[in-house]
């Protein structure tokens, strides 16, 4: 096996340089935990960017991984498999959506929705109605149709020009929403719960309101669940936790227990729309990835681990909510379930770097926002072994900062 070193090096010397990687390098996982290569233990608040969401080597998806790997792994889809349309059903009825397509990824699948609300908006407005609709401070993933919807400058510069036609709003600005929509817009697109843009959350009544006008000018609504759908909310998908229904809902991260899988979801009234030859993939819906995401389905039912996230959930928001009584540079609780966010003052980085050094995986966005998306298996005792860690380093975080300030104002230079 190689070490750490000989891992990263290899790295350096052959990867394109698009990771910022933390130090560590694992070597496996089991439940709520990952081992590294010298074996040492991580407590993962983070499974995967919310992928494991059943954390690691759960018995039942390493089992219907093995039975599927060893009948076939992959058929084109110019044939039937078996578990494709045993897996669309069960979305659609889950979701109250009429039809799938498989992908992937996340991206693909925001790819695929943008070309069907495209397609389905030329079919009934002319080429004309080809305008989305997309919020500032979102992420939807990094190729071209993704990126143009993304309302970060960090993600799109160096790689314009962009796809043509996106919108902009602030999340949860009913009156910029209302101004920016017209018979043009074909999509509005939007994350229920931003995740990478730092657990944001919109309001019930701005995705009613998306809801109303999207009828209105005969527009599609898009939900992006990539990060907060599929059970991270509490229900399966978060729109079900909002109140509202889409036209159209993308999946993907944990759908097949790792294995690259997304998907979307329509309504028939803009699925309709996408012909045989408009639209397709390669290796999306295979029989591998398509049978374990019903095994993933068929767990969180089983386990019970819906109405889990939502009880742990309500613990681990409690928990943080105390962090921020007692510390002044802990100020907000933001998200719900298995998505939630700790805002800070200060930069995320060293109480990252510390809970990695304690054993523990935790994430930081938009620089000063702990981010945790632990898998669904996460119990009372993980919460309160990871919050022991979270308050001691969020202790010295704020000591640094306060003996920092002091020095600040010692140095300032006096005002006349
Ligand atoms: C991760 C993510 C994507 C992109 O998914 P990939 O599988 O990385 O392509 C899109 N939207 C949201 C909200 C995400 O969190």
């Amino acid at each position: 096996m190689l070490t750490y070193e000989e891992i990263v090096a290899l790295e350096q010397k052959y990867l394109l340089n698009t990771y910022a990687r933390y130090p560590l390098a694992i070597a496996r996982g089991k439940g709520v935990y990952v081992y590294d290569v010298d074996g040492r233990r991580y407590l993962d608040f983070l499974s995967g960017l919310g992928v494991n969401a059943l954390g690691h080597a759960h018995p039942r998806i390493v089992k219907a991984i093995r039975d599927q790997a060893a009948k076939v792994i992959h058929v084109s889809n110019l044939y039937y498999n078996e578990y494709q349309g045993l897996l669309a059903e069960k979305l659609c009825t889950k979701s109250g959506l009429d039809r799938a397509f498989f992908s992937n990824s996340g991206t693909e699948a925001i790819e695929g929705a943008l070309k069907l609300v495209r397609a389905a908006g030329h079919a009934t407005g002319g080429p004309e109605k080809c305008i989305l609709i997309a919020l500032e401070n979102s992420f939807h993933g990094r190729t071209m149709g993704a990126l143009a919807l993304t309302g970060q400058a960090k993600y799109r510069q160096d790689f314009d020009p962009m796809l043509e036609g996106v919108r902009f709003v602030p999340r949860n600005d009913v009156e910029a929403l209302r101004n920016a929509m017209d018979d043009k817009v074909c999509g509005i697109v939007l994350e229920p719960i931003q995740g990478e843009g730092g657990i944001q959350e919109s309001s019930s009544e701005f995705l009613q309101a998306c809801r109303q006008l999207a009828d209105q000018h005969q527009a599609a609504l898009i939900f992006d669940e990539i990060q907060c759908g599929l059970g991270r909310t509490g229900q399966l998908f978060a729109f079900q936790h909002f109140g509202v229904v889409p036209d159209v809902v993308c999946i993907a991260k944990p759908i097949a227990g790792g294995l690259p899988l997304g998907a979307f979801l329509a309504k028939e009234r803009f699925a309709q729309h996408i012909t045989p030859g408009k639209h397709g993939t390669t290796f999306g819906g295979g029989p591998l990835t398509c049978r374990v995401a019903l095994e993933y389905l068929a767990i969180l039912e089983d386990e019970n681990l819906l109405e889990q996230v939502r009880r742990v959930g309500g613990y681990f928001s409690q928990k943080l909510r105390e962090l921020v009584d007692k510390f002044d540079i802990a100020v907000e609780v933001r998200g719900v379930g298995a998505i939630q966010a700790l805002q800070l003052t200060v930069p995320g980085k060293p109480v990252l770097e510390g809970a990695l050094a304690k054993g523990l995986l935790i994430n930081v966005t938009q620089d000063t926002v702990l981010r945790f998306l632990p898998p669904f298996l996460l119990q009372e005792k993980h919460v309160d072994r990871g919050m022991r860690i979270l308050r001691r380093l969020i202790a010295d975080a704020q000591k640094q900062e306060k003996a920092a300030a002091r020095v600040a104002k010692r140095t300032a230079p006096a005002v006349a």
